[in-house]
């Protein structure tokens, strides 16, 4: 039988007491290269070096939370700029296709109009695209698009499907439309 010769390395150090007993506190070499002194007292003694040694599979504290928001920042950064991007595309057709701005509280107002183009987009390929409407049907829909002003009405329809677009706009009352047009 040949002599181990070598034994894994413990990346646990226990650290010693002046009290007997198991010891509660353990010195644990993380995966990233740090090590950490850890007290696990409020595990139960034979709970301690089993944890220790998970602890040391993982990241310390510290390396954690930094990838760990440095992922919710590059999220964050991710979702600016797709909404920038939705945001612009929103501006470009209402220009073209002489959408008047929205009203209704400051803050809803770019969300708003990125509802409205998804919306009336979605529409127009279930509808025309995909459906059997022609361009005279849109046009008369895209009439009613126009007066429908209220930020807060697209808001709330952000997630209707496009067919329902027609559907909806029938339903809107006055409240959401200016008596007149005034972009006519
Ligand atoms: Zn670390």
């Amino acid at each position: 039988m040949k002599p181990q010769t070598s034994s894994p390395t413990s990346n646990i150090t226990p650290i010693k007491r002046n009290s007997p007993g198991v010891p509660t506190s353990f010195e644990i070499f993380h995966s990233c290269g740090h090590t950490s002194t850890r007290d696990l007292s409020d595990r139960s003694a034979d709970q301690r070096a089993g944890y220790a040694r998970w602890l040391a599979t993982r990241q310390c504290t510290d390396c954690w939370r930094a990838d760990h928001q440095a992922d919710a920042a590059s999220t964050a950064k991710w979702l600016a700029a797709k909404r920038a991007d939705e945001q612009a595309a929103a501006a470009d057709w209402a220009t073209q296709f002489d959408m008047p701005p929205l009203e209704g509280p400051e803050k809803i107002l770019g969300w708003a109009e990125r509802a409205r183009h998804q919306l009336v987009t979605r529409a127009y390929t279930a509808l025309v695209t995909e459906g059997t409407w022609d361009e005279a049907e849109w046009a008369q829909l895209e009439e009613q698009v126009r007066l429908l002003t209220r930020a807060g009405w697209w808001v709330d329809q952000r997630e209707a499907e496009g067919t329902d677009l027609p559907e909806l706009l029938e339903a809107a009352d006055d409240r959401d439309q200016p008596t007149e047009n005034p972009f006519r």
